[in-house]
């Protein structure tokens, strides 16, 4: 009889893991249904080390597509952040907290659907593994799905947005809006404030981190 599949990650992470390790198990995961929607697996990216690591929800359409975290419109208006926040993308680590592309058919697209709760839960260890392994100082969560993930249900990113929150992640933890619902936005002026106060957050990540250097 075939093995039934893993009901989370857990048991593809490879002994004494490293990044390389893990993006080459994280290929093969079928530990939710995702795997079948997505075009492949798209794991974090971005300097080993790295001081701060920004977490999102889940690939979107462009990145499914090449395979890479952050690459479509909105990894761009996130890059334009963090470079007038004062922080180069090439130090950061870049990741999400589910892994493959969950989209519904809407005529030819495939519309972005939020994931649940079960895909969460089972894509989960390789987000920790990699936290585990880059030991950030510093983690943003970018969006409602990553901020309730990491920090729990009941927080509300509307009201606790920019603040550092206490967890045992990071020295420096903080939420604030993910970059693809400032594309959302009504109109130019909202898109043009939410992303001052995109790139003010970031800023304040960026200021408590050379505050805490030696
Ligand atoms: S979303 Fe995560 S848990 Fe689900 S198949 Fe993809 S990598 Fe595995």
């Amino acid at each position: 009889m075939p093995k039934p599949p893993p009901t989370d990650a857990g048991a593809l992470i490879p002994d004494r893991p490293t990044l390389e390790k893990l993006r080459t198990a994280a290929k093969d995961c079928q530990a939710c249904d995702l795997w079948r929607l997505g075009t492949q697996t798209v794991f974090g990216e971005g300097r080993s080390n790295a001081e701060l690591m920004l977490v999102g929800e889940q690939p979107g359409e462009a990145e499914d597509l090449a395979g890479h975290p952050f690459v479509g419109p909105a990894g761009k208006l996130l890059d334009r952040a963090l470079a007038d926040a004062g922080i180069d993308r090439a130090d950061v680590y870049v990741t999400n907290v589910v892994k493959h592309f969950k989209w519904e058919p809407r005529g030819k697209r495939r519309i972005h659907k939020k994931p649940n709760a079960r895909e969460i839960a089972a894509c989960r260890p390789w987000l920790d593994t990699e936290i585990a392994l880059v030991k950030p100082r510093a983690i943003v969560c970018l969006g409602a799905t990553a901020a309730q993930s990491l920090l729990g249900r009941q927080f509300k990113v509307t009201a606790e947005r920019g603040v550092f929150v206490k967890s045992p992640l990071a020295p420096l933890v903080m939420a604030t809006v993910h970059p693809s619902s400032i594309l959302r936005a009504p109109d130019d002026e909202t898109r043009r404030d939410e992303t001052k106060r995109l790139t003010a957050d970031l800023r304040k990540v960026a200021r408590a981190l050379a505050k805490r250097r030696p």
